[in-house]
Parts: structure tokens; sequence; C-alpha cells
């Protein structure tokens, strides 16, 4: 038994092996014939057609079947018609459809017309199976992979990226606070045995049998009703967890009362007099449905927000090839997948980690200056930095799979050696989200050009910002605009603070700087001399007009991606694992629309695209 792509219980019959297509075809085919005749070269169901045994083989998910039992539909056109479905935006079952009615979608898949022997049809459950079979594989991305390494092959892959990702609104309900407790409760009760389903409903004191999803009976216009509701609730769940507390649990009964633990913790907060009500903050980290917990709210801008999950992007500006996806919860930052995104240019070119970039001279903002790193002298040293936190935290399944990618990347890029002066210089270009001192130092010391913008420093109420105070970390000081001089105290982050405090007295600049009684402090971040070269670099007009014509290709690939209702912006699935799933199997079929478009063919010497 395994969980299915929608949430359900599929039973797997390992005992289906693998079916394979008929890969000569029929001449005489009407549908073929047709469809030969009227489809454009560079239309996706021509390449389909002419490609798919070279693209996605049935061989290449022979590792998802067993050796023994009744054949499979064959996955090559499994794999074909989950592509065009996600292309055109389609249910499992118009998907279906489209593939039994629409001749250009028999011609893709190669089964041609009615009396080829081809499968006429098969069920919607099919895709599902063929879904639940690949996320359980140790490649689940295999199909994404092949569209990226036959770019790659045929020189389409280059060393330049642009990051950019894009709010994906969750498939189910935002919860409020009342709804979030009651749900996680009756969860709970659904997963627990007989006789402990009976301990856990002795303990509830308020009545709710937890049967309903639907909100209680109350006047919701009355707060002392709406108070009695949450405090109720509220006591029923932290009794069900008084119970469980210290106790062994199996994996489900434990997942639940985790859930549980969550939702009450995160909302609420208890009075002096003992009742509980909801607290007035929001929580870092808030679950927003118990059916999807893993979504959380987002915010793309300040002011524009979302539930749900982010799908991120890297994309190869010249010719607008994905080349790498992943999903996060809705509240993650940009900067915090950046470096996966581009792992394999910064594995592919034997890029080792070293200590902090050489300083590229003396840097000048304003007054601001910088150099050098800091090497002794004033009041601290900076601490050393570990820079394999990141890496450390990858989970065995991603590097698996980035291992695997990389593997075969090397191999593609190694037959197009030689075709790719145009990408002598590896850049990667992001919005201000990337502009961060970890990330532009994580590609400073890969030596990739860091195209990212900065975020330039400001000061409330139009006050001095921290670019007109000079920082030298030769020196471990700052000097603020009235000629006054701070020593900087380091911190065990690697950042550091100068306080300016008894300069600010009497100084008769103060109105302009600072309204704390403490005086004006000026936080030193542990990446600040990185920060500073990139505040200059940005200011130079030609590197202004090389982010301006490049970075935006990335929102048009974007754009692509979501311009489909079902299953574009808003996820068709739950969790992060099968969003991402899905996000990247999308970014699969862009990628082959895209190839078709540029015409991608398979030569005797590989896979290649005429030259302009
Ligand atoms: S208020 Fe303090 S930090 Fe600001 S300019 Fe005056 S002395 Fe310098």
């Amino acid at each position: 038994m395994v969980e299915n792509h929608i949430g359900g219980i599929l039973d797997r019959e390992w005992t289906v092996t693998v079916g394979l297509a008929e890969r000569q075809g029929d001449l005489l085919d009407d549908v073929t014939r047709f469809c030969d005749e009227t489809l454009p070269e560079n239309s996706i169901y021509a390449v389909l057609h002419r490609e798919r045994d070279r693209l996605f083989p049935d061989e290449m998910f022979a590792d998802l079947f067993s050796d023994r039992g009744r054949r499979s539909v064959p996955p090559s056109v499994v794999a074909t018609v989950m592509v065009l479905q996600r292309l055109e935006g389609l249910s499992d079952r118009e998907a279906v459809e489209r593939y039994s009615f629409d001749a250009r979608w028999r011609y893709a898949a190669g089964v041609g017309g009615y009396d080829c022997g081809g499968w006429a049809s098969f069920a919607h459950t099919v895709l599902v199976d063929m879904r639940a079979r690949l996320g359980a594989s140790d490649d689940d991305r295999r199909i994404f992979n092949v569209t990226v390494e036959a770019a790659a092959a045929a020189g389409l892959v280059g060393v330049k990226r642009v990051l950019d990702s894009t709010p994906l609104y969750d498939a189910v309900a935002t919860m409020d606070t009342i709804t979030l407790i009651r749900s996680a409760i009756r969860g709970l009760l659904k997963v627990a045995d007989d006789e402990l389903e009976a301990e856990l409903r002795s303990v509830l004191s308020s009545g709710d049998d937890y049967a309903s999803s639907a909100k209680p009976q109350i006047d919701w216009d009355d707060p002392t009703a709406r108070e009695a509701l949450i405090d109720s609730r509220a006591k029923d769940a932290f009794a069900c967890l008084a119970v469980l507390d210290g106790r062994e649990l199996d994996v489900a009964v434990a997942e639940a009362a985790e859930l549980l633990a969550k939702v009450v913790g995160q909302d609420l907060e208890e009075s002096v007099d003992g009742r509980f009500r909801i607290a007035r903050r929001v929580s870092k980290d808030r679950i927003i449905s118990t059916v999807d917990p893993e979504a959380r709210h987002g915010h793309k801008t300040s002011s524009r927000g979302f539930d749900g999950y982010k799908g991120h992007a890297a994309v190869d500006p010249d010719s607008e090839i994905i080349t790498d996806t992943t999903v996060t919860p809705g509240n993650a930052g940009d900067a915090s997948v950046a470096e996966d995104l581009i792992d394999d240019l910064l594995d592919d070119h034997g890029d080792t980690e070293t200590e902090d970039p050489a300083p590229q001279g003396p840097t000048t903002q304003g007054p601001t200056t910088t150099s050098g790193t800091k090497r002794g002298g004033g009041k601290g040293r900076r601490p050393g930095r570990n820079k394999n936190n990141k890496a450390a935290a990858r989970t065995g399944r991603a590097e698996a799979r980035r291992s695997a990618r990389k593997a075969r990347l090397e191999r593609s890029r190694a037959k197009s050696a030689g075709r790719d002066e145009r990408n002598a210089r590896r850049a990667v270009y992001g919005d201000a989200a990337y502009g961060t001192g970890e990330f532009l130092s994580r590609l400073e010391q890969a030596g990739i050009e860091p195209m990212c913008k900065t975020q330039l420093a400001h000061a409330p109420g139009g006050r001095f910002s921290k670019e007109q105070f000079a920082i030298n970390l030769d020196d471990d000081t700052v000097i603020c605009p009235a000629g006054a001089t701070a020593d900087i105290d380091w911190g065990a982050d690697g950042g550091g603070m100068a306080h300016f405090d008894e300069h600010c007295a009497n100084c008769p600049l103060a109105e302009y700087c600072t309204t704390a009684k403490g005086g004006r402090t000026i936080r030193i971040g542990p990446h600040e001399e990185v920060l500073a070269r990139a505040r200059q670099r940005q200011a130079d007009p030609e590197w202004a007009t090389n982010y301006r014509a490049t970075r935006p290709k990335v929102e048009r690939k974007l754009g692509h991606l979501m311009r489909r209702k079902h299953g574009g912006r808003r996820a068709r699935v739950r969790g992060n694992r099968k969003v991402d799933a899905d996000f990247n199997l999308l970014a699969a079929a862009q990628n082959l629309a895209r190839l078709a478009v540029l015409g991608l063919r398979s030569t005797v010497t590989g896979w290649a695209v005429p030259t302009p």
C-alpha cells in the first residue's frame, strides 16, 4: 500500500511488469500520416512523436515495476500523457480523454489510430499510479532531468542562471483557530485505536463530540460566547495531550498529537485567570491548515500575501531552459534555496570552498569605506564561520538527486564541450531577495559573478542611513557623519555592533541621526564587505544595463508556468514533496515545449539544435 498523488491510498501491485511500446510505428496509419503532414516540425507533438523513445524510453522506468506480472501501459506513453497534461493544465480524467480522442496526443504518444494495436485508452488511475511509483522511487525527477540533459547536450545550458520564485496557492482552505483546533482533535481521535479513543473522549469537557467539521453553533457576534468556545476547545486539546504525555505512541498517533500541540501552541495564550484565548500575535511558522500542515502564509511583496508554497526556478537566460526547480513552504526566503538551485553551476566547475574571498581593493560608497578582511587589531576578533551548515542540512534524498543529476549533466556537457564560447563567464542573476550577504559570499567564493541586486540601507524618518557611516574593518572602527569614531564589538555570530552612545549626547547632528536615548548604534553584518562591494557594483550603469536586460527573462518563464489554471498558480496536490514533484513536472513540460521551438533533434552524434 502506498499513498497516492492525491492523498488517497493506492493498492501497490508490484507484480506489474513494465509494458513496452511498439517502436516501429505503422507508416500506413491514418493518424500518423495526417499529423506528419499537418503538424509543424517544431510543435511539441511532433517532437514527442519523433524523439519520445530517446527522451524517455520504457526502460528508463523499469525500476518502478516488477520483473513478473501483467504488463503495464508502456511508461513512455504514460510519461508523454503526463507531460502534455501538465502543459495544458488538465485533470487526470481530462488528460486520458484527450489521449483517447485527440489525434495529436495519440501521434505524440506513438500509438496512432485505433487499428494500430496501441493502447486505445486506459483508466485515469494509471496516471495516479505512475506518479505514486515515481514519488516512491530514488529519482522522482527523471522526466525533468531528461529535458535538462538533452538541452545541455545540445549546447543550450550555459553558465548563467536567473533565479526567481512564484507563489503556489495551496489546494486546501485556510483554517481559523477554532477550526484548526477542532480539526486537530478530530484527527487525533481518528487515528487512535478504540481503547485510546475512549480514554481521550473521557477527558473532553466541552461536550463537543468532534464528529463534524462544521463550526459549532454559537452566536458569533457575542464576544463572550466566542471566548467560551475557544477556552473549552483549548482545554479539550490540552487534556488530550496530557493523556498522551510520556507514553510510547505509534507513528500516526504521535504525528497527530504533535500537530495538535503545534496548533494550540501557536495560536493560544493563557490569561491570569487560567482561561485560554487567541494570542494577539502571529506565530512565525504558523500552521494554516491541518489538511496540509506544510503550507504556510507567505509574502511575495510586503503588501501581497498568499497561503501555500513557493515554487523556485533557475533559468538559463540565453536558451530560456529551466535548469532546476524546488518548492518550499510559502514563508521561506528566496535566498534559502538559491544555492541548491545553482548546485550544478557550483559543482561542475570544480568549485571548492575557501576562506573569505580576497577583497578587491578598498571599497568606497559615499563616505562609507570598507577594506580588507579583519586580521587583528580593534577590540574583538571575528569568529570563524561555518559555511557548511547549509550543505549539512540538506536531506539525503536531495543529495542523491543532486549527485545523479550532476553525473548526468557532466556526461552531457562533456559531449558538447567546446561549443559554449558565449558562456565563458559564470553569473547568477536575481532580485533583491537573493542579494543577501551569505549568498553573495558563496558566489564570490565560487568565482561566479554576482548579478543579484542588494538592498540599500535606509533609516526611519529620513535620518542618516548606514551608508553614511564609514565602516573600516582594518581597524574595527566606524566613523559617523559628525566625525566621531566608535569601535566595533564583534559577536559570536560573526557580526558586530558599533555604539556611539557618549558621542551622541551633545551632537549638533543628533536630530538627523537618531531618536534613541542611548545614542546611535550601527550593526555590522558578518558579510559586510561583500555587501559593500555589491552596492558599489550595482551603482555602475553597465552592471544595471546587463541586469535589466537579463533578469526579467525568468519572470516571463514563470508566467509560462503559471498560465494554466489547473496545477499552475493553484497547487492541485497537498504536501511540500508532492507540490514539488508537480511543479518539477510542469517545468519539464515547459522545457520540452521550448526545446521543440528551438528545433531539438537527435542525430548520430547526440542531441542538436539548428545553428542560427
Ligand atoms: S548622533 Fe551620534 S552617531 Fe549620529 S552623527 Fe551625532 S555623534 Fe554621530
